[in-house]
């Protein structure tokens, strides 16, 4: 049944409409001033907006709906990350709240944030608040873990010194673990964490999916698999069963983190590629993981940190790895997004896309770099010359501007770079990393027109000439995130022909003072024409 919506302010490819648009099967089917579209649609059902502001729903071009599914079950210690002192007072209220959980864990912590002591916490620390069970607390960004005693013990590390390729279990002066634990490193005591069967899988993404809802997303372009050790399987498997039960309300682009020829091979040899699926659920890019995070300093520098003169980061693999990976997924028509934030990290990845473009040349590959944090104008010149796209996350100027000087020195001159993307003709997208951040779109958006931080002390706008317009920030979230994933014909723009999928928000961010758009609510959110939100 054609639906038609009125008196609303639509925002369009060619600016802010005053009007309305009609939607059928899905889709929008016409777009316009309300008289036009009452001439074209004189009766039938008419829902009046009230002067709102409608814009495409949001697209979420970077995320982790298992990882987040899972960090809504355990600890939160992203509010109350302002101490070191909170932080292990919540993981004690939720270990003594929680006495049938064999392994305690917790996430969004950032040292950074911390007012009595600037530190990564301790085994000692959790020992103290957990004494009797395994317990891990992930910093926020997820490349830096802490583990109790227990836990190290149980993973069999704490004794002597354990090397781990592309990553790092910290010591003291004795030679005894810390109970901080680096990228890879993660991995050994992450490994022992019971994991969700293909139940707990879908009641985690299923979880996931009704928290993104009330931030306006309709799409989300999600790595599910590198965050816990499940199969590919049973991910795929759980998306289908939440479809089969009405529950998959955002459309899904799996980033599909296959780390090592052997993965890619499998999944290669299973029929599946690139495009694989329909407009509900598609299977995205080969997602591999070069290096770490800035926050943390293991995101992989060309040269050591300004404020840790010993360290470049950590490279998740050599030159020769990444090559023979990326060369296989491009020959094999894969698309292909590599984690980079580190120039370093940067260049190897554009070292294997160059590689494989010359061995096997290929139109319209999209392949992309995500974060691409640090990155210099050479870098984005052979991007543009590769034909590829920068998943970029906005929201993380509202930590990372506080810390990028004091990383970088003098490279945070050209660093986070936005508008010069565009400007370069560089595709972007624009996304959270969720549970990175929260998948808070129009805190992203503010971000990227402000380029400075809202939660935390103000300051003065970092790097303000990369700021976005307010119109290719909403762009960013919607049609350029469509681009990402082959769908910028059918999905991201609010015109005749594409999915109906919309959100209403409670004012018109063209009248919204910039440090305040991330207070303006949704208000309505639909998919495929019908309201969900
Ligand atoms: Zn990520």
């Amino acid at each position: 049944m054609p639906t038609r919506y009125k008196n609303a302010r639509v925002f369009t490819e060619n600016g802010v409409l005053c009007g309305g648009f009609i939607t059928e099967n899905g889709r929008f089917a016409a777009v316009g001033s309300d008289a036009e579209m009452a001439r074209i649609r004189p009766d039938g059902p008419t829902v009046d907006l009230g002067g709102r502001f409608v814009c495409p729903g949001f697209n979420d071009s970077h995320m982790h709906l298992l990882e987040l599914g899972c960090v809504l079950l355990q600890a939160q210690l992203s509010p109350c990350t302002d101490s070191l002192a909170h932080v292990l007072a919540a993981v004690g209220e939720f270990a003594r709240t929680h006495p049938q959980e064999p392994f305690i864990l917790g996430r969004g912590w950032n040292h950074d944030d911390f007012t009595d002591e600037r530190r990564y916490p301790t085994r000692d620390d959790l020992d103290a608040v957990c004494p009797d069970r395994p317990c891990l607390i992930t910093r926020a960004c997820g490349h830096v873990a802490v583990a109790n005693s227990a836990a190290l013990r149980l993973a069999g590390i704490d004794g002597h010194p354990v090397f781990v390729d592309g990553g790092r279990v910290e010591t003291d002066d004795a030679g005894h673990p810390t109970g901080v634990l680096c990228e890879n490193a993660i991995g050994l005591v992450n490994a022992l964490v019971p994991k969700p069967d293909r139940a707990g899988i879908r009641e985690r993404i299923g979880r996931a999916i009704e928290f993104v809802r009330g931030y306006g997303i309709t799409s989300v372009q999600t790595d599910d698999l590198s965050s816990l050790d499940v199969s590919f399987a049973d991910i795929l498997g759980a998306y289908q069963d939440l479809r089969r039960e009405g529950r998959l309300t955002v459309r899904v682009y799996e980033q599909c983190y296959l780390p090592t020829l052997e993965a890619l091979d499998a999944f290669l040899a299973a029929g599946y590629h690139t495009g694989w699926g329909d407009e509900w659920l598609r299977l995205g890019p080969l997602k591999l993981i070069s290096d770490g995070s800035l926050g943390s300093r293991t995101a992989y520098l060309r040269a050591p940190y300004a404020d840790a003169p010993d360290t470049c980061g950590i490279a998740t693999y050599t030159q020769e790895a990444l090559d023979a990976i990326v060369l296989r997924a491009h020959s094999a028509g894969m698309q292909i997004a590599i984690h980079a934030i580190g120039d370093g990290a940067t260049d190897r990845a554009l070292h294997a896309f160059e590689n494989a473009q010359r061995l096997c040349p290929r139109e319209d590959a999209r392949h992309g770099i995500v974060h691409a944090q640090v990155l210099d104008h050479t870098q984005a010149a052979r991007m543009q010359r590769l034909g590829m796209h920068a998943y970029v996350q906005s929201i993380f100027l509202d930590y990372d501007s506080q810390i990028v000087e004091s990383r970088l020195g003098a490279r945070a001159q050209e660093a986070y770079p936005a508008a010069s993307l565009l400007r370069g003709g560089i595709t972007m997208s624009n996304g959270s990393d969720c549970p990175v951040e929260l998948p808070d779109v129009m805190a992203g958006i503010q971000c990227a027109v402000t380029r400075m931080s809202f939660f935390r002390p103000a300051q003065t706008p970092y790097l303000p000439g990369e700021a976005l317009s307010l119109t290719d920030a909403l762009r960013s979230f919607t049609s350029f995130g469509a681009y990402a994933s082959f769908e910028e014909h059918t999905k991201g723009r609010i015109a005749p022909g594409y999915l109906a999928d919309f959100a209403v928000l409670g004012s018109d961010p063209f009248d919204t003072e910039p440090s305040r758009l991330h207070e303006i609510p949704v208000e309505g959110v639909y998919l495929g024409g019908k309201q969900i939100l």
